[in-house]
């Protein structure tokens, strides 16, 4: 492991009824400070059990996940403290309906980090202003499209200060016209140096902005590489149908 290793995740297993069904067969994967790494792969590979487990939203049945240095999949870890430090966007936008935007902005940073209001309203405007929706602070969720309500949702783990964004298909459920401000955000992110996993199928920002690619099928990692080599020279017909099937 590398001093600028963020997560490191070593013979990750994820098996559910009994072991019949195996979610994750065995990943080994890294993850580095700035880095931006894009996961792709078909529908039940895999991909979204992979990164609930790198915030044990679900608990592994087998291997460890070593994040900043401690693994977290020791049962003597205190979870709660490393999973604020991972941001996590889920494709449907999980706003808390009956609040403010404001208020979902601010009610982690203050029950969670003990901010006061004042502090966590003064970071929410200034994260809100940088993507464009300080004017729907006082909205409630419902008056706000699609793509806003995910922006939101991005702003919301960014309050949290975290080191690490995971997202887990954050534009699949949006219209179509809404995909771009979204993948705006996200990069405008990725260049600022935020470390990301990004759970998507739009290949365009995979080869745009990330670092590395892995594809994912089976509970497995079958390939992994730059952009530029993954998506032009697939190695596995795995890989090759795949993109024959996305691009
Ligand atoms: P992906 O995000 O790549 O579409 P998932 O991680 O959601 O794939 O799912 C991987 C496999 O694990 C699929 O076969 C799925 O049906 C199964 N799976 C996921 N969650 C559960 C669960 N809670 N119980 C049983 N099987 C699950
Ligand atoms: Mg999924």
């Amino acid at each position: 492991m590398t001093t600028d290793t963020l997560i490191k995740v070593s013979g990750l297993q994820k098996h559910f009824k009994g072991g019949q069904i195996k979610a994750l067969d065995g990943i080994n994967a890294e993850v580095r400070h700035g880095e931006v790494v894009v996961v792709i792969g078909p529908s039940g590979s895999g991909k979204s059990t992979f990164l609930r487990c790198l915030n044990l939203l679900e608990h592994p049945t087998g291997g460890t996940i070593e994040f900043e240095g401690v693994d977290i999949t020791d049962p003597k870890t205190d979870i709660n403290k490393h999973r604020q430090k991972m941001g996590m966007v889920f494709q449907l936008f999980n706003l808390f309906p009956h609040m403010t935007v404001m208020k979902n902005l601010t009610i982690a940073p203050m029950n969670l980090l003990h901010k006061s209001k004042a502090e966590a309203e003064e970071k929410a405007m200034a994260l809100l202003k940088r993507v464009g929706l300080e004017d729907r602070a006082n909205a409630y969720p419902s008056q706000l499209s699609g793509g806003q309500k995910q922006r939101i949702a991005i702003v919301r783990a960014l309050c949290m200060d975290p080191d690490v964004m995971l997202f887990d298909e954050p534009t699949s459920a949006l219209d179509p016209e809404m995909v771009g401000e979204v993948l705006e955000v996200m990069k405008q992110l990725a260049h600022e140096g935020m470390t990301m996993v990004v759970v998507t199928h739009e290949m365009g920002f995979a080869r745009e902005v990330g670092s590395r690619v892995i594809f994912m099928d089976y509970g497995k990692i079958i390939e992994e590489n730059t952009p530029e080599e993954l998506f032009s020279h697939p190695r596995s017909e795995r890989l090759q149908s795949f993109l024959a099937k996305v691009l």
